[in-house]
């Protein structure tokens, strides 16, 4: 089943100078790279990223609020409204430098890539995975400095969540269409 994904190299993945790793571990994986921009995101497109969705608004809230209640600290807010705190976040920490968008594809894209990334929280991705291998910033870490957690990427969650997303970054003319020569020998 071939699909698409949206991935970005966030802002302290370009500033490290970890672009062409990143860009490495999914062309090798077996993933094609059909689309490739450096953007500087304004305000609008970031918060067109991060979208105002009562549901991911509520996924996110509901992370912070565990991750809060590992640390002992009862959050009482409704997940919905911590989500909307945290979108705030999201968006100052994504519009605050450069990030390399990619479109990728291949067979079952959006899974692949989210393993390629690991766990949303480095100190806990297992080493092999890009968030795993690259780093050990922790929700601790964020809290305290009072931002998210740099997590070097981002892939899309779910093949709808791809679809929306990939609409935000790239026009359709933006993405190319080519053979990956060495698909005829994996698949
Ligand atoms: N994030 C955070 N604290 C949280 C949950 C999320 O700092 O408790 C940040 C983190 O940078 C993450 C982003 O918000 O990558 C989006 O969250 P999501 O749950 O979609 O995680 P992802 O899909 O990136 O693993
Ligand atoms: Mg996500």
């Amino acid at each position: 089943m071939i699909e698409r994904t949206l991935v970005l190299i966030k802002p302290d993945g370009v500033a490290r100078g970890l672009i062409g790793e990143c860009v490495k571990r999914f062309e090798q994986r077996g993933l094609k790279v059909v689309g490739m921009k450096m953007i500087r995101p304004d305000a609008k497109l970031v918060g067109d990223h991060y979208t105002d969705d009562l549901e991911w608004l509520t996924s996110v809230g509901r992370k912070t609020k565990v991750s809060y209640e590992k640390k002992g600290m009862k959050m009482d807010k409704p997940d919905v409204e911590i989500g909307r705190y945290v979108r705030k976040w999201l968006m100052d920490y994504l519009a605050s430098g450069p990030v390399v968008a990619l479109v990728l594809e291949g067979h079952h894209a959006v899974e692949i890539a989210r393993k390629l990334c690991g766990d949303t929280e480095p100190r806990v991705a297992l080493p092999g995975t890009i968030r795993g291998d690259l780093s050990v910033e922790s929700y601790m870490i964020g809290d305290e400095k009072q931002r998210p957690v740099k997590n070097v990427v981002h892939a899309s969650g779910s093949v709808k969540e791809a679809e929306s997303e990939m609409k935000v970054w790239f026009s359709e003319n933006e993405l190319c269409s080519y053979e990956r020569v060495d698909w005829a020998a994996i698949h």
